[in-house]
């Protein structure tokens, strides 16, 4: 089955409004080069309403880095779909491995995240990955077996479109190394059909997959030829408008 492909680029705690503005001017317009795609910038919060305005009608898509499960209430920090939505963004991020390994995110969070994300109508980029030390103990599969269980527990889901997975190596992420596309394509086979055996086979084959790890463009096309490989999700390249260019541009 085909999947529309979904370059997705996190802008982490870089940019500030204006820069932010700027850059989201330059990825519209590369993004306007290409059809058949979707493309995706999470801003920090503080620029998304300035990048909101250069985004409406352009087709990209404005994404959030994370997102609390809750409407609204006492919870200093966080973020809600409503608010988000209110901001024109349909899609964000949730479980980054920033979120799991410095500011100690649980599965049991992610997952009320995820939950909270689609009730409220916002697809979650679900992002999941494996250490170097758990790679390296050869538990890469089991380790990924239960954060896709556990994230995803007691979510239903009517099609596949309500959600985006994105496997991200820790080891790869803002490191330079990137999982070569044998490894990445092995790995997101192995997640369709966990996701085949939690859901139906069909909506399975409806849910983008994306590699997130030192994507670049030098390794955009070969990633993107795998079958299993649905997009990207990007950190560092996604700052550089004409890095950012490119990978949208995969062939
Ligand atoms: C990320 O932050 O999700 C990421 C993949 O970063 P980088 O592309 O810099 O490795």
């Amino acid at each position: 089955m085909k999947r529309k492909p979904l370059l997705a680029g996190n802008w982490k705690m870089y940019t500030t409004a204006p820069e932010a503005q700027q850059l989201a001017a330059a990825v519209a317009k590369a993004a306007n080069k290409v059809s058949g795609r979707d493309v995706m910038v999470a801003p920090p919060y503080t620029a998304m309403a300035a990048v909101s305005t250069i985004l409406s009608d352009t087709g990209v898509i404005l994404g959030a880095q994370n997102v609390h499960w809750e409407e609204q209430g006492a919870f200093t920090g966080e973020i809600s779909a409503p608010m988000l939505k209110d901001l024109g963004c349909s899609m964000a991020i949730v479980g980054h491995s920033e979120r799991r390994h410095v500011f100690g995110e649980t599965d049991f969070m992610i997952n009320r995240r995820i939950s909270g994300a689609i009730q409220f109508g916002l697809i979650p980029v679900f992002c999941i990955g494996e250490t170097l030390e758990e790679r390296e103990a050869g538990q890469t599969l089991k380790v990924l077996e239960d954060q896709v269980r556990a994230g995803l527990a007691g979510i239903e889901l009517a099609d596949g479109g309500q959600i985006v997975v994105a496997y991200e190596p820790v080891w790869a992420i803002g490191t330079g190394k990137t999982a070569t596309e044998t490894q990445a394509q092995e790995v997101h086979s192995f997640i369709r059909s966990l996701l085949a055996d939690i859901y139906e086979k069909n909506i399975a084959a409806q849910i983008r997959i994306l590699y997130g790890g030192s994507v670049k463009p030098e390794n955009i096309d070969i990633l993107m030829q795998q079958d299993d490989i649905d997009g990207a999700l990007v950190g560092g390249a996604a700052l550089k408008a004409e890095m950012f260019e490119r990978i949208i541009c995969f062939q």
